[in-house]
Parts: C-alpha cells; structure tokens; sequence
C-alpha cells in the first residue's frame, strides 16, 4: 500500500504559515523574525534533511527486515492506524524524554532544537544535522518488528512531524480548553522550550499531551511566568558549526577531564546536567530546579 510523505506535502503551508508569523509579529508587535537567526535554522533544516536522506536507506532496511520477523500482524485496517496513531506518538514522547534526560542524544540530536532564544514557526526546521547519527530513530523501525507496516510507520511519523510544525509559534495563545487538555498546543509547546525552572523538562509531547499528563510531565503555561527561550548552558549560538558540535564537544570535555569510569559513564548516559559527586553531584533542570 502507498501512503504518501505528510511532511513534503505539508511544507507549502508551512511556508504560508512562516508569512503570515513574520507579518503578525511585525504589524502588531513590531518585533519581527531575526533574520540571521532565520537563516540559521534554515541552514540547519537543510543539513538534517540531507543526513536524513542518507540514514533514510537505513530507515528503510530495517524496518522491511523487523516487519519480515513481525512479532504480530495489524495490516492496513483501520484499527491498525488507530492503533498505530496512539503507539507511534508515545514513542514520540518517549524518545523525547530520552533526548533531554541522557546527555549523549541531548548532545547528539536535540540541544541544537532547543538553542534558540528565538520561537517561532522556522524553530521547527531548527534540527541538528548529527540527529540522523544519533540513532534515536531506530526506534520507529521497532514498530515495524511490533507488526506495523513499514509504509504505515512512515505515514505516521510524516504526519506527527508535520504537525509539530504548528505547534512552534507565540502567535497562537489558548486553544479551546478541550483542544488544550488533549492535544500537543502552541502553548504547551512554549513551555517546553521554556529554560524558567518551573518550566524545565516538561511537555514532552509530539501529538497527544496525554502523556505529559500520565507520566507527570505536564506544566501548563502560567501568566505571570512569561517563557525565556533558549538552554541553560547559555553559549554562543551565533555560527551554525558551534550550534551543531557545542552538545558534543562539551561532552567530550567532561569525559577527559572526569576520573574514573562511574563518572565518565555518568557523564554520557545521565542528564545533561548531571555532574559526580567530587563536583557537587546535581542534576540541575529537573526537580531541583523547582
Ligand atoms: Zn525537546
Ligand atoms: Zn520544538
């Protein structure tokens, strides 16, 4: 069955909607797009696109040889999409709390989304070009071992990619309340670039904020909390090659200079902030912070 690429088809409204931002924010706000900053994310939308297309053949193999050793048997029906739209969107979340609680795919893949102190629609297209190395993505190919076709897992992940796409812009205050208490918002999605502490490691979700809500992630933006964009360790986000190897190279200092394995191992697979216990042992931007 073929099921076409969301996301492509979806990029023409998304450059509609980046016009309609950019004439919003300048005519009633007058603080319009940063216009290096917009290049920068342009820039960085094209690198991750071109990686992606490399691991994409990857993507593919795998998940054709998980789907001849499917574990279960869902089809097309559309049960199977019900189904699939649920499962697929909480390994959006989960991979995404991944992404910010263990520094390796923090630094890898996801700081360079979040390294902006800018939020609008172009935030979106903000990915690093190392993401597709990261191999975050091997999980949707699990899918296709679950029992999901490959073309179906695709569709799926296109159409939550797209989706996202909205949910990057301060334009958009409140969605009605029953919208706001299910779905993924712009609100919602505010707070979850937000680096205040009471903002910090919430809002997990691609789609559905249902799970935030299941797994005690969720913080609903606040009034009198206006949200400050951008990462805690604040650094220099001026040229791309710095955006993208920051996470990484940082890291990697942290290895050399840390003595002993617990605390080399440490430094990788727990959170980006986490330090041993010869340096105070915090594991700042989580409830510490609060
Ligand atoms: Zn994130
Ligand atoms: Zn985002």
């Amino acid at each position: 069955m073929a099921l076409p690429d969301v996301f492509n088809y979806f990029l023409p409204v998304a450059a509609v909607a980046i016009v309609l931002e950019w004439l919003w924010l300048t005519r009633r706000l007058h603080r319009p797009y940063r216009g290096r900053e917009v290049g920068r994310n342009v820039v960085l939308w094209l690198g991750y696109e071109g990686l992606t297309w490399l691991t994409g053949g990857l993507f593919i193999v795998i998940g054709l040889w998980g789907y001849e050793h499917r574990l279960l048997d869902f089809g097309y029906s559309l049960g199977a999409f019900v189904a699939l739209f649920f499962v697929e969107d909480f390994v959006m979340y989960a991979t995404h709390v991944l992404k910010h609680r263990c520094r390796f795919f923090w630094a890898a893949d996801h700081e360079v989304h979040h390294s902006s102190s800018e939020f609008n629609f172009t935030t979106a297209f903000r990915n690093s070009p190392l993401a597709p190395l990261s191999g975050a993505w091997l999980a949707w190919p699990m899918l296709c071992l679950l029992g999901f076709p490959p073309a179906m897992v695709f569709f799926q992940a296109s159409l939550s990619r797209a989706y996202q796409c909205f949910t990057h812009t301060s334009t958009v205050r409140r969605l009605p309340a029953a919208i706001e208490w299910v779905f993924v918002t712009p609100s919602h999605h505010r707070v979850h670039h937000a680096k205040n502490p009471a903002y910090i490691d919430k809002n997990y979700g691609g789609i559905l904020i249902i799970w935030d809500r299941i797994f005690g992630t969720f913080q609903a933006e606040r009034d009198d909390i206006p949200c400050e964009f951008g990462v805690l360790s604040e650094f220099d986000t001026s040229r791309v090659g710095r955006v993208v190897f920051h996470g990484l190279g940082s890291m990697i200092a942290d290895i050399r200079r840390r003595r002993g394995l617990a605390a080399k191992l440490g430094t990788i697979i727990r959170a980006p902030s986490w330090t041993p216990a010869s340096e105070g042992g915090q594991t700042l931007g989580t409830d510490e912070l609060r």
